[in-house]
C-alpha cells in the first residue's frame, strides 16, 4: 500500500475536517484528541499540542520524521504529546495511512466499567471493527500510551486506552474516523444493553460466519 498516499495539501484539509467532524461529535471536547496522516514513507503530517479542534487551521499541522523530529511547522508550535504513540503505530504497519486517538466518552466509560469491548455481540461491530482489545492503564500526553498500544497494534486496527480514550488507524483518514464512529456508537448501544440486562454475546457459529465475511472483504 506503501507509495499510495495523497498529496499533502489534501491530507491537511482531510486531517482538519476530520477533527471538526469529530468535535462536532463530541469525540473530541476542547483540545482533548489528536490526529496524523502518512505523507509518505519516513515522514507525517500531526495537528498541533494544544490546539482546539474546532478551530483547526490546515497550516498549523506540523511535518514530522518517524523519529518525532520536526521538518516543517509554525514557529511555537509543537508536535501532540501524544505523537510517541502515533510514531508507534506508523513505524509497525507500513500501510496505515492515518491514525486518530480521541476522547469517546461512552467507549471510556466501559473501560472504566471494567467492560471488555473484545467479547463480540454487535455483528456489524465484528465487521467494522474486528476484535477491540483494552491496554493496561498508561498516564495520558507521556509516551508510555506508546507502550501500551505496541502489545496490540500490530493486529487490530482499533483499540481502547484504559480511563482515558481510544485509537483507530486506517489507509485513510476517512476510514479512520469511521472507525472512531462506529466503536463510540458500539460503546452506546452496549451502554443502553447493560441498563436493560446483561448482552448475550455472539453464538460461536454466528462469529465463525462473520468471520469469514470479514476475511472475504479482506479485513
Ligand atoms: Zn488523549
Amino acid at each position: 500500500m506503501s507509495g499510495t498516499w495523497a498529496p499533502e495539501w489534501v491530507l491537511r484539509r482531510q486531517i482538519v475536517a476530520a477533527a471538526r467532524r469529530l468535535h462536532a461529535q463530541g469525540l473530541m471536547p476542547g483540545p482533548a484528541g489528536n490526529l496524523s496522516a502518512r505523507v509518505d514513507e519516513g515522514r507525517v503530517l500531526v495537528v498541533p499540542s494544544g490546539v482546539p479542534k474546532a478551530g483547526l487551521q490546515p497550516e498549523e499541522l506540523l511535518v514530522v520524521t518517524l523519529e518525532g523530529e520536526v521538518v516543517s511547522g509554525i514557529k511555537g508550535m509543537k508536535p501532540t504529546s501524544e505523537l510517541p504513540m502515533h510514531l508507534e503505530v506508523y513505524r509497525r504497519r507500513p500501510e496505515v495511512g492515518a491514525v486518530v486517538h480521541a476522547h469517546p466518552a461512552a467507549s471510556v466509560a466501559l473501560t472504566l466499567a471494567g467492560v471488555s469491548l473484545a467479547k463480540p455481540v454487535l455483528p456489524e461491530a465484528v465487521l467494522l471493527l474486528g476484535e477491540v482489545p483494552t491496554t493496561a492503564y498508561a498516564t495520558p500526553s507521556t509516551p508510555e500510551n506508546r507502550t501500551a498500544i505496541a502489545k496490540w497494534i500490530a493486529e487490530h486496527d482499533v483499540i481502547l486506552l484504559a480511563r482515558h480514550g481510544a485509537l483507530t488507524v486506517g489507509h485513510t483518514v476517512e476510514e479512520a474516523v469511521v472507525k472512531m464512529e462506529a466503536l463510540e456508537h458500539t460503546a452506546q448501544t452496549l451502554l443502553w444493553a447493560y441498563l436493560a440486562g446483561e448482552p448475550e454475546p455472539l453464538s460461536a457459529e454466528a462469529l465463525a460466519k462473520l468471520k469469514e465475511v470479514r476475511a472475504h472483504y479482506g479485513r
